[in-house]
C-alpha cells in the first residue's frame, strides 16, 4: 500500500521537520557574520535549489549537504555550479 506522498522538492523551511530545521538555522547563526553571504545572495541560491532535481527534503542529492547551511556561507559551494 502506498503511504503519504512526501515532498521531495522542498528546503526544510517548508517541510514539517521542526527539530531539524531549528538544528540547521542554529548552525547558520553559529556562522560568524564575516562568513556568511549576505540575505538576498543566500535566497538566491536557495531559489536555484528549489528549482533543481538534486533537492531532496532539504538536503541536496548531489553532495548530501544541508543546503540552506551550505548556501550560507560564502565558502559553500554548489557541486555542479550552479550558484
Ligand atoms: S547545491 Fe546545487 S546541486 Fe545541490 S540542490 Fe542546490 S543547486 Fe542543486
Amino acid at each position: 500500500m502506498e503511504g503519504p506522498r512526501k515532498c521531495r522538492k522542498c528546503l526544510l523551511a517548508e517541510l514539517d521537520n521542526e527539530k531539524l530545521l531549528a538544528d540547521v538555522r542554529a548552525a547558520v547563526d553559529r556562522l560568524d557574520d564575516s562568513m556568511k553571504v549576505p540575505s538576498e545572495e543566500y535566497e538566491a541560491r536557495l531559489e536555484v535549489c528549489r528549482g533543481c532535481d538534486y533537492l531532496n527534503e532539504g538536503t541536496c542529492g548531489a553532495c548530501g549537504c544541508y543546503v540552506e547551511l551550505r548556501a550560507a556561507a560564502k565558502t559553500g559551494k554548489c557541486p555542479y555550479r550552479k550558484w
